[in-house]
């Protein structure tokens, strides 16, 4: 077999794959505890079923529009406006099957072989591939834990080259649930403003899962000059729990949009008529499920946390966001020769948890662990680990 050097370079998403061998296990009657998703375990709301019911009897089933149909493209800036205070025109907008697929847009549509991407860890685990995949070089930042994993501006100021590009920002992220306030944001912006070459992907998507009374910021808001090299990825995924109908969408600069538009036109083509139906309506319609399901990840966080925080060793950085925590077993696996992947892998086999080991989102010694899980699963889940480290 001859694949190419591109094909060589990627492995697969080791989420998705934890995640289908943790499926199969529990189809083969094994009682396991899934804490390894990175979905919400919520049905997609009726009322966007139902939309796209409506669609499909209406005959909306052919293509549209490359770049999305501009009912779609309104509601995005709708709600971006009514979201994130951000105002956009329809040229400004692309639909993509998914924020994913948004985010794979604009790196081939800015990066050229050796151009650098600053990305912070830990990070989102496709960031790194995707950036390979378009040619370019991911420069890993690191983060300290005590500082909730936040990008310090003078590291950020440290790794800019002539070569750099783009910034990468995730918040609240996967897999940290880390958070950046306004004031952070602004240190930022101090630095960024010096390099005005270098473009800001910001990565929203789980801007509407944020815990603790804060309010989400998006870095576009904090001056028409960031504004104008910002790429606000977002979608419906997480905020509807609608996963699996792969919409997602940017807002940025109309003359990348538009070539970001021509590759979507040339690779993918429009993503699915009747999915995009949907989102209008999970954009446009009630948002009431929206903040009761924010609420009960709320209290997930805090259960979880809290159980974590019973087993000796194990430091909990309580998350501010997302569904993901990101424990250090650190204590835990050094003193027994152990690292995150065997730590993870042995949990699934011999105490039947999956989890996801730290060092495929560039932090040794974590584990995610998803808290899209009912209180039982988080229960059963954290007792498991705890006696499975007690026999360790
Ligand atoms: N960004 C982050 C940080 C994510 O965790 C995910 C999904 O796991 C995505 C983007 C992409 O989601 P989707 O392609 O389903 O919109």
């Amino acid at each position: 077999m001859s694949l190419s050097l591109r094909a060589k370079s990627i492995k697969p998403s080791p989420t998705l794959a934890i995640t289908s061998k943790a499926k199969a296990m529990k189809a083969r009657g094994e009682d396991v505890v899934s804490l390894s998703a990175g979905e919400p375990d919520f049905d997609t709301p009726e009322n966007v079923k139902e939309a796209a019911i409506r669609a499909i009897r209406e005959g909306f089933t052919k293509y549209t529009p490359a770049s999305g149909i501009d009912e779609l493209k309104d509601a995005v800036i709708f709600a971006y406006k009514r979201d994130k205070g951000l105002e956009y025109k329809r040229e400004n907008i692309l639909i993509s099957c998914g924020g994913k697929h948004a985010i794979y847009n604009i790196l081939q549509a800015l990066v050229d072989d050796g151009v650098e991407v600053i990305i912070p860890a830990p990070y989102w685990v496709s960031y790194p591939p995707m950036v390979v995949l378009a040619g370019g070089k991911p420069v890993i930042v690191e983060t300290r834990k005590e500082e909730g994993f936040k990008l310090k501006p003078e590291d950020l100021e440290r790794s800019i080259t002539g070569k750099t590009r783009v910034v990468i920002l995730n918040y609240p992220s996967n897999p940290a649930g880390t958070f950046y306030s306004k004031e952070d944001l602004e240190n930022l912006c101090e630095v960024l403003r010096k390099y005005p070459d270098v473009y800001i992907i910001s990565d929203e998507i789980y801007g509407r899962l944020v815990y603790d009374g804060e309010t989400f910021v998006s870095i576009a808001s904090l001056g028409e000059d960031i504004k104008e090299r910002t790429f606000v990825v977002d979608g419906v995924s997480k905020t509807y729990s609608m996963t699996g109908w792969r919409i997602g969408y940017v807002a940025g600069p109309s003359d990348i949009i538009k070539a970001m538009s021509n590759i979507q036109s040339q690779s993918t083509s429009n993503p699915t008529s009747i999915a995009q139906k949907a989102a209008v309506e999970a954009l446009t319609g009630p948002q009431d499920e929206v903040e009761r399901r924010r609420r009960i990840f709320e209290e997930r966080r805090d259960k979880i946390s809290q159980l974590l925080s019973t087993i000796e060793g194990v430091e909990v950085i309580k998350p501010k966001g997302a569904f993901y925590i990101f424990p250090s077993f650190k204590a835990i696996l050094q003193n027994r020769g152990l690292k995150s992947f065997e730590f993870s892998e042995r949990l699934l086999d011999e105490a039947k948890v999956a989890t996801v080991p730290g060092v495929e989102f560039g932090c040794e010694y974590h584990l995610r662990l998803s808290f899209a899980a009912t209180m039982e699963d988080l229960e059963k889940g954290v007792e498991r680990i705890k006696s499975f480290i007690e026999k360790l």
